[in-house]
């Protein structure tokens, strides 16, 4: 059987190189200082960005203070807002072949995914419309006949919004229409690595008739346009997604002014799997789970805990169905599994490879860089590693790749000891046909989302984030909608009879 399925280059017109600028205050606005994004698997500039220093991030920070407190978004009725987030997912929606191309091309992920982001995403807007128009606080009648008691919901005012470049509109999408629902301002900070699909969704804002300094766009890297949005006095919250390193710098950053601050960081995530389990289909999600973006995936299920006793066959079936998940060019409509962000990120990868095979685990698929005919060789191996003991590196960090770390387990108890022996909690995954099982695993694994027989399924209406050093705060969901949100008790006297507190003496 051939090692790997490979997809060569496609003949494919590359489009126009795409221009970024910032958007601030309504208005498109260039920078002398520019950067350049190589597309990771066709090696060549795909999209200039303007260069945002401190003086655009403090024009957009003060755009978005004085949109919020001129209440022309957020003094706006829930019906009025739902109308414009509305019309931003019809138009996302239209304009989806568009932005999935740009993505791809910046990123390396499948142009197949990446219309699967970037039109799914329109959902997200969708529902955080219907939250625009149904949030609300709620009433205490019970305070005594004198006493009434409201407890309303106010946005929380200017938010930062930094995303990193692996699901770049899809990231936004699981903030941004949320904040907007909820009456809020923002500047938005993309990548340095994939800007252009956020600068059109900027360009959907304003053609959907978002008013002018609701949402601002700076371009640029984290110092000084993040950590600027992290500090600075008009800010009244982060929210971040990306490495917990950078999260705990935010969060050190932030404390100055004590902004609240919600981070999506990092994750290992193991798939537990039983031998009672449906083997097959697991091994089809633990396969997904760990190729699915190139492993470059906070969800990555990149490590397994499976039980001794069929470990040996569920590797070699995820050996087996490894060597069939179609690598290659990214917009070849047919590849699953494109490139690796950066040279860097690649070496590094290997290199996470190296030490555990210098350890004493066992390389039983893949462990080396990926050649594609036609677009070079930024792309890494399926790569499957067995033998693998809790406290070496490839089974604690989050490598980033398309890697399986394969653990084994022989009672309930160690399976759930070691998916908590982690310094993340994003998520973890259990298969099992018996239903104890599988709750018992769910209740006692420390993670923001656990699957049960099945991987990475999500929706608007849950709540996604992480426990540990994989974050703080939800994202999605009426939970994620809350974090935009401030609460203000209201007491009202309604009768007459207030005792005075001064005896006055006449
Ligand atoms: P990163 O932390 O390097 O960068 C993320 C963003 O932060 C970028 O926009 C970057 O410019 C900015 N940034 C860098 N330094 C900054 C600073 N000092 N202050 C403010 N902003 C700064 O992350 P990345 O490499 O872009 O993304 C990969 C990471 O993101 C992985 O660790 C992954 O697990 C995580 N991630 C988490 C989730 C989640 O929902 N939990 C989702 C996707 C990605």
């Amino acid at each position: 059987m051939k090692d790997f399925t490979i997809n060569k280059a496609i003949a494919f017109e590359l489009p126009p190189v795409f221009e970024g600028r910032h958007l601030i205050d309504g208005a498109w606005i260039a920078s002398t200082d520019r950067f350049d994004r190589v597309s990771p698997s066709h090696g060549t500039v795909v999209s200039v960005s303007a260069r945002g220093g401190e003086a655009e991030a403090n024009a957009a920070i003060a755009a978005a203070r004085r949109a919020f407190d001129a209440g022309v978004w957020s003094r706006m009725s829930g019906k009025a807002r739902a109308t414009t987030l509305l019309k931003v997912a019809d138009l996302i929606e239209a304009n989806v072949e568009r932005i999935a191309l740009l993505e791809t091309l910046e990123s390396g992920k499948p142009i197949s995914q990446s219309r699967g982001e970037v039109g799914g995403a329109a959902d997200l807007w969708r529902y955080a419309a219907s939250l625009a128009r149904t949030s609300h606080g709620d009433s205490h009648n019970t305070l005594g006949a004198e006493m009434l008691g409201v407890v309303l919901k106010e946005p929380i005012g200017v938010v930062s919004i930094i995303t990193p470049w692996n699901f770049p509109f899809w990231i936004l999408s699981q903030k941004l229409p949320f904040a907007l629902a909820a009456g809020c301002t923002v500047v938005v900070k993309p990548s340095e690595m994939t800007p252009s699909s956020t600068v059109m969704m900027g360009e959907l804002l304003l053609e959907a008739g978002l008013p002018a300094g609701v949402c601002n766009i700076v371009l640029g890297y984290g110092d000084p346009v993040g950590s600027l949005m992290s500090t600075h006095d008009d800010v009244d919250m982060v929210t971040f997604t990306g490495s917990t390193v950078v999260g705990k710098m935010i969060t050190q950053a932030s404390a100055g002014t004590l902004k609240k601050v919600a981070l999506e960081l990092g994750g290992k995530n193991p798939q537990v799997i039983f031998p009672d389990a449906d083997l097959e289909n697991a091994a089809d999600a633990v396969t997904f789970g760990v190729y699915f973006n190139v492993g470059q995936c906070c969800n990555s299920s990149s490590r397994i805990i499976v039980h001794e006793d069929v470990a040996e066959s569920f590797v070699a079936r995820v050996v087996a169905l490894s060597k069939q998940v179609k690598f290659g060019d990214p917009l070849d409509p047919d590849t699953q599994v494109g490139a690796i962000v950066t040279p860097e990120h690649n070496a590094k990868i290997h290199a996470y490879v190296e030490a555990a095979i210098a350890e004493g685990a066992t390389l039983e698929l893949g462990g080396g860089a990926l050649s594609v005919d036609g677009l070079g060789d930024q792309f890494y191996q399926p790569t499957v590693i067995s033998g693998v003991q809790p406290d070496m590196p490839i089974a604690r960090d989050e490598v980033f790749g398309p890697v399986l770390t394969v653990l084994t387990f022989r009672t309930l108890e160690d399976a759930i000891a070691l998916t908590n022996d982690s310094d993340f909690g994003l998520s973890a995954g259990v298969w099992s046909e018996n239903m104890h099982t599988c709750l018992e695993f769910a209740r006692r694994a420390q993670a923001g989302t656990v699957w049960t027989n099945t991987w990475m399924d999500g929706y608007p209406e849950l709540a996604f984030g992480g426990v540990k050093q994989s974050g703080q705060g939800r994202e999605i969901g009426s939970y994620g909608f809350e974090e935009f949100l401030e609460v203000k008790s209201l007491v009202m006297r309604i009768g007459r009879s207030r005792a005075p507190w001064v005896q006055t003496s006449t």
